[in-house]
């Protein structure tokens, strides 16, 4: 076979293993949030009517097209997401084969899958599983040491030294960030506009909180064990008890109104009319530190600090625009993963661009 043919047939290889790692990596963002095994069962279900999809209905790209986004069984609409996840994972193994030699083209193909599992993960459930980042920590040192390349090296050891030196970079420098940022951030008070009737109902072990118009579900306010949600309230009532001006002082289990305590499980129903209120806020989860981390160790230090950078860039311009649109409320969340897999995307791909565009303006 002459090489233009060759060459062909091995991006067309690329584009057709990028759509089947896309397939399994739509299971991987399903399954794992959820603590099911990726492995069992081992044929995929339908998430509306459970039923097993048999292979032919199951084939990359194509079945997606062919059923028009339906489930053959029951008929219920099967995410666009899942269609999106393989092209665009086929469309970045073959960007990715055709720009880098194979042996780090490779390991780009698993980076690569990591960050579209993390973004998309994140996404939906505002975390990045362990699996995920601790494990693409250790895949990326590991890569590094077989392709010393990858860190702009000869040596493995070196390789081994630059790619654990930039993880650990990765972790401690959005560690500083996070602490500085709960310092700052760690709490926002939102004056409502007007007494403003609130609601709070149980159902199971969540909770339904209801401000006026805005709508969020309990668990979705707290992260860790200290949060604390204020109510400022005119007037409010727990289950049969009434209260006056009062402050609801909140933990995700408990409530403490005045001298009187309550366990969350054994109330009802609050409601009330609030003036103001305090909610625990995390600007960034504790899975953006690990996934820097897994980002350093395929990448580099360099790419640490580009992927930071373009991040919030990007974080405080999306955050900009949502707010002059008017769509944003207190109780909206921002995932902050998805914006460090663009800016290490970025840094992949026009990382050594971007480097000697810089030299050439700083010393032309
Ligand atoms: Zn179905």
């Amino acid at each position: 076979m002459d090489e233009p043919a060759n060459q062909v047939l091995f991006s067309v290889f690329a584009f057709v293993l990028g759509a089947v790692v896309g397939s399994f990596l739509n299971v991987c963002i399903y399954r794992l949030p959820l603590d099911l095994s990726v492995n069992r069962p081992r044929r995929s279900f339908c998430p509306a009517c459970k039923n097993p999809i048999p292979w032919h209905q199951n084939l990359p790209l194509l079945s997606w097209l062919f059923l028009r986004g339906r489930c053959a069984n029951c008929g219920a609409k099967i995410a666009f997401r899942y269609f999106a996840v393989e092209l665009l994972t086929a469309l970045l193994f073959l960007a990715v084969w055709q720009l880098f030699p194979w042996q780090i083209a490779i390991a780009y193909w698993v980076f690569v899958s990591l960050v579209i599992a993390a973004t998309f993960i994140d996404f939906e459930h505002f975390i990045i599983p362990d699996q995920i980042t601790i494990g693409g920590a250790i895949a990326g040192i590991a890569a590094s040491v077989l392709v010393p390349q990858l860190m702009g090296t000869d040596s493995r050891v070196a390789a081994l030294i630059r790619s654990a030196l930039a993880a650990a970079l990765g972790y401690i420098i959005l560690w500083i960030v996070l602490e500085a940022g709960k310092l700052a951030f760690g709490k926002k008070r939102i004056r409502l506009d007007a007494p403003t009737p609130f609601s709070w109902t149980r159902h199971e072990d969540d909770a339904d909180f209801v401000v006026g118009e805005e709508r969020s579900l309990w668990s979705d306010h707290f992260a860790r064990e200290s949060d604390r949600l204020l109510l400022y309230c005119h007037e409010s009532r727990i289950d049969s008890r009434s209260y006056g001006e009062v402050t609801l002082d909140f933990h995700y289990n408990r409530l403490k109104a005045g001298d009187d305590e309550f366990a969350l499980d054994q109330v009802n129903e609050i409601t009330g009319i609030a003036h103001a209120l305090q909610i625990p806020r995390e600007a960034m989860g504790r899975g953006d530190l690990k996934f820097l981390a897994a980002i350093g160790a395929f990448l580099g230090w360099r790419a640490v600090l580009f992927s930071l950078f373009g991040a919030s860039l990007v974080g405080s311009l999306v955050g900009l625009v949502t707010l002059v649109l008017g769509k944003r409320v207190w109780s909206a969340k921002l995932p902050f993963g998805p914006y460090l897999a663009l800016g290490a995307l970025v840094w992949m791909f026009f990382g050594d661009e971007l480097v000697r565009w810089y030299i050439g303006l700083v010393s032309p």
